[in-house]
């Protein structure tokens, strides 16, 4: 079903919306010393476990800089009763040596939804740690750096939704993860690139408007009959790839599979062998076990991939989303001593967004 209408943000993009507090964590738990950051044997022991999942995609001259972080943000993660979730876009000694979780949207936001701990770090992009924090309004949600925000939040805001709804009323609202809080909190219902279809046709409506993304609003109109009202948001890493591109990774090997994103344009998924969520590609990879593979989506996802599964080749277009490396080692461990930078949401927005978010989360798959 061809998209039935597509609009447009009339504003420049926003600035991070992300409201960080004062240190009110900080001044109830206290803000602890720095540990010793030295490479020596000590350390090395202790995290030769750790090294051995990234050997394949970490040089071994990287690692005395990593390890001493890496063992320090272990222990202070016990000391705290922390708990870090990092996305798949995340680097590999972050991935592999100090997450707790590791996954999608969809996948963290179950995390942040289970989770025991009272304090969660989220490493991964401001939209995540505010879904974390609607999810549990009663915790402490920790974002390393929270200038790490997302074109895709950037371009709508709640303002937006409500034109939409006025323009066309009764017709429900979907809105990608991918938002500010005030936007999920003027939505009918979230999704993922994971669930987006299933999300639509679980409505029962024969009209959404689906929000921000315009590509991926476009990938599920092509997989269903419901007539999708579209915004023009995109993901500044996956708008970046060509069809061209990858037509010459073809010719160079017309054996390589080819996996995307939807968040790429449609010339580029109509080149691809399969399209899905980070979660559906790494599953069809570690399924499939293809000799080479051209992951298309944020670079540090093939690293992470790789250190899986070493026998498969991951020729890599190497976009990278510097929202995303904007969380480094040296970032969380800052953010588990001083327990900065906390995310705040106002209640009654975060209210409305639970709804929506909690809504997606609880649909049956
Ligand atoms: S990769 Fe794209 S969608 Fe994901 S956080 Fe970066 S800008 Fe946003």
């Amino acid at each position: 079903m061809p998209i039935l209408d597509t609009f447009g943000p009339t504003h420049p993009a926003a600035a991070p919306q992300l409201s960080t507090s004062s240190p009110s964590a900080a001044r109830k738990l206290g803000v602890l010393p720095r540990p010793a950051l030295d490479w020596n044997d000590e350390v090395a022991g202790d995290t030769a476990h750790l090294y051995e999942r990234i050997k394949t995609v970490v040089p071994s001259i990287e690692w005395p800089f990593f390890a001493p972080y890496v063992k320090a943000i272990n222990s202070l993660k016990q000391q705290r009763g922390a708990v870090i979730l990092a996305h798949n876009y995340q680097t590999p000694e972050i991935y592999n040596c100090v997450a707790d979780f590791v996954g999608d949207s969809l996948q963290l936001a179950r995390e942040a939804a289970k989770t025991k701990a009272e304090i969660i770090v989220q490493c991964g992009v401001h939209f995540m740690a505010e879904t974390a924090k609607i999810l549990n309004p009663d915790k402490v949600v920790l974002i390393p750096d929270s200038r790490a925000g997302c074109s895709l939040a950037s371009s709508i805001t709640g303002e937006d939704v409500r034109l939409l709804r006025e323009r066309f009323p009764g017709v429900p609202v979907v809105t990608y993860v991918n938002t500010s809080a005030e936007v999920k909190a003027e939505s009918d219902i979230c999704c993922t690139s994971s669930n987006a279809v299933q999300i639509v046709e679980s409505l029962g409506a024969d009209k959404v408007i689906f929000l921000p993304d315009e590509y991926l609003a476009r990938y599920v109109a092509a997989q269903t009959d419901v007539k999708i009202i579209a915004w023009k948001g995109h993901c500044e890493v996956h708008e970046r790839f060509t069809a061209d591109e990858l037509r010459r990774y073809r010719d160079d090997d017309p054996s390589i599979q080819i996996i995307a994103h939807p968040e790429c344009p449609p010339e580029v998924l109509a080149e691809a062998d399969f399209t899905g969520s980070t979660a559906h590609m790494i599953d069809w990879v570690r399924g499939r076990r293809p000799r080479r593979v051209v992951m298309v989506t944020e670079c540090s996802m093939a690293d992470n991939v790789q250190a899986e599964l070493p026998d498969v080749e991951f020729v890599r277009p190497c976009n990278l989303c510097p929202h995303m490396k904007r969380i480094t080692l040296p970032k969380i461990l800052d953010s588990l001593l001083s327990l900065q930078e906390e995310v705040v949401v106002d209640p009654l927005i975060a209210k409305k967004a639970r709804r929506a978010v909690e809504r997606m989360i609880h649909l049956k798959s």
